[in-house]
């Protein structure tokens, strides 16, 4: 067989090879056996007792997993003990066996399939989740129905690298860190909940592969480039050598960005820049300061609220708000608020099925629908903001109205709890996000009413570029190069300065080691980025100075497509490091 190379969506890098494993193909045969009048009840409390079994094991792996990795992770199973709680599938099922005398495992399958082709049809990306969880949970019922043992990915006894059409929040949270060396699956984007679980956990993945799950099998040799997105089946040995040697070269580099640690991130002509660090969970604290972070430059808390049933206190905000304020103390700690909508959704609240929802309402929209939800945790971050630097940011700001509007609940939740008598810091710094055209092209305006801005790169493509930036199939077209991309960036970098504040980013292209010579180039002050990029953007930082990245930067301005531009930083990357880049 000679190698075969897929094209995927870089989704956590690092190279790794290994052996393939199908995960969740596994065929649940069930026989359609008919019954007898008195065979129903019989029937009807092994499907009680299949449902109890089901539950104590659910409990079993959210405990596990909630010690292992934080309570965060642990909540993804709450929506699943809520199917098990479901009045409507129980009832059918039980109905269903009185009513065709059918024995339970048959009649429960068909009931799951029903399910599953109804939800399918919805163009929804909650209900899709909803669906996960329908099926997730309904296979385990089926395999203590039919006494099987249920396969997870912490059982695995071999290093393997998993192939899944998809990974539901529950496989990817069991993943064992040192079993599971890497993954690949069918569908997904860069901001899937799978894609950003890899990220916390350093496992090299791609997503959106499409038929990865036709064309690998079980034992196949794979290759996984998470850092390009390419997955090679069954590779030549001139790949496999190829490959061997970058991977060896990559733990080299790891060496020499462990040395980078403890310095700062400064060019060679002295300019200092902040290399800050994105996460979702206040899980991650160790890491990011593992990874010698200067703190926290996005915060995106909209994971408080998901996979949970109740909407987080402003209690439990203020608790996790004040452990990450002093786990920082001087660095300074990002807080974004809630940035629900999109393709993040919540089920405690009921949102409204759009057309496009990444243009609908979410994020800042929501919040302002929504004073009572925003203010709880803009009051949280107000108390926690004693305990250390923490600042504020607005998403999805699309002009000063909603800055100002933005501004004035603030000042409400501050006025809240000065007639509680509850104590805040008056010195928190706020900012917006610059993540749609109309906020880029009047930052300016903007620029006048806020302490700093953060680029949202991974939005403002996709929305001045017209490309969903979740769709694999038009991931082509998603382009940080491009020359519109580099304008409103320019753009925004120049109004912040001239006004007195600095801009960061946020958005993945700040973790981009090519790109990061252009942003420098081009004046940002802040690149924030997952943990495990910060020690090799800050080698290319050491390595170059602001004059030699303006000039590339200026150069890069002048071409006139995105693979232009792209084609000469990576050549201007390569010069620059050649031991690491390649030349
Ligand atoms: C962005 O849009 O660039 C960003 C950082 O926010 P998110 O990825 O959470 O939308
Ligand atoms: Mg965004």
């Amino acid at each position: 067989m000679s190698e075969i190379i897929l094209k995927g969506i870089p989704a956590a890098p690092g190279i790794v090879i290994g052996k393939a494993y199908i995960f969740g193909k596994e065929e649940l045969d069930v026989e359609k056996v008919m019954i007898s009048e008195e065979q129903i009840p019989l029937e009807i409390s092994r499907f009680e007792d299949a449902l109890i079994q089901t539950r104590q094991e659910i409990i079993v792996l959210q405990k596990k997993i909630a010690q292992e990795m934080g309570t965060e992770h642990g909540e993804v199973f709450d929506a699943h003990l809520l199917v098990l709680e479901d009045r409507m599938l129980i009832e059918e099922v039980i109905s269903k066996v009185k009513r065709e005398k059918q024995c339970i495992e048959f009649i429960f399958s068909e009931v799951l399939k029903h399910y599953a082709g109804v939800f399918s049809k919805i163009e929804d990306e909650y209900l899709k989740e909803r669906i996960s969880d329908i099926n997730d949970v309904g296979r385990r019922i089926l395999r203590n129905l039919l006494g099987k043992k249920r396969k997870v990915l912490s059982d695995l006894e071999e290093k393997v690298i998993v192939v899944a059409h998809d990974l539901s929040p529950s496989d990817t949270a069991t993943m064992h860190k040192n079993r599971v060396i890497g993954f690949v699956t069918d569908i997904g984007g860069k901001t899937s909940h799978t894609a950003i679980m890899a990220k916390s956990l350093e496992i090299p993945a791609v997503v959106g592969l499409e038929i990865g799950t036709v064309q690998i099998k079980s034992g196949d040799k794979i290759i996984v480039d998470g850092s390009s997105g390419l997955v090679i089946v069954a590779p030549d040995p001139e790949t496999l050598k190829k490959y061997e040697a970058q991977g060896e070269k990559m733990r080299g580099w790891t060496e020499t960005f462990v040395s980078m640690k403890t310095l700062s991130a400064q060019t060679l002509d002295g300019k200092l820049v902040s290399l800050a660090a994105n996460i979702e969970f206040p899980e991650e604290i160790p890491t990011v300061i593992d990874h010698g972070a200067d703190g926290v430059g996005l915060y995106r808390t909209e994971y408080f609220y998901m996979n949970r049933r109740d909407l987080p206190t402003e209690e439990e905000q203020f608790e996790a708000y004040k452990n990450l304020a002093k786990s920082f103390s001087d660095k300074s700690v990002i807080i974004r608020t809630m940035d629900l909508g999109g393709d993040k959704f919540i089920s405690q609240f009921d949102f409204p099925k759009e057309m496009s929802p990444f243009m609908g309402w979410r994020a800042i929209r929501f919040c302002l629908a929504r004073p009572d939800i925003f203010k709880t945790q803009l009051r949280a971050i107000l108390r926690a903001s004693v305990f250390g630097n923490l600042k504020v940011m607005f998403p999805m700001i699309s002009g000063i109205e909603e800055l100002r509007k933005a501004k004035i609940l603030l000042e409400e939740a501050r006025m809240e709890l000065r007639q509680k008598n509850i104590s805040y810091s008056d010195k928190l710094d706020v900012g917006v996000m610059i993540e749609v055209p109309s906020a880029a092209l009047t930052c300016d305006i903007l620029s006048r009413e806020v302490s700093f801005f953060s680029i949202g790169t991974n939005d403002l493509i996709q929305y001045s570029l017209a490309v969903d930036r979740t769709n694999e199939k038009i991931a082509y077209l998603y382009e940080p190069t491009h020359p519109a991309v580099l304008r409103l960036v320019k753009t925004v970098i120049e109004a912040g300065h001239k006004s007195n504040i600095w801009v960061g980013m946020c958005g993945e292209m700040a973790s981009e080691p090519a790109l990061v010579i252009l942003l420098l180039g081009l004046g940002l002050d802040e690149f924030s980025m997952p943990s495990a990029s910060i020690l090799e953007i800050k080698n290319v930082i050491r390595n170059i100075s602001c004059a030699q990245a303006k000039e590339i930067a200026d150069e890069a301005l002048t071409l006139t497509t995105g693979i232009e531009v792209e084609n000469f930083l990576s050549r201007k990357l390569k010069e620059l490091l050649p031991a690491i880049y390649g030349i």
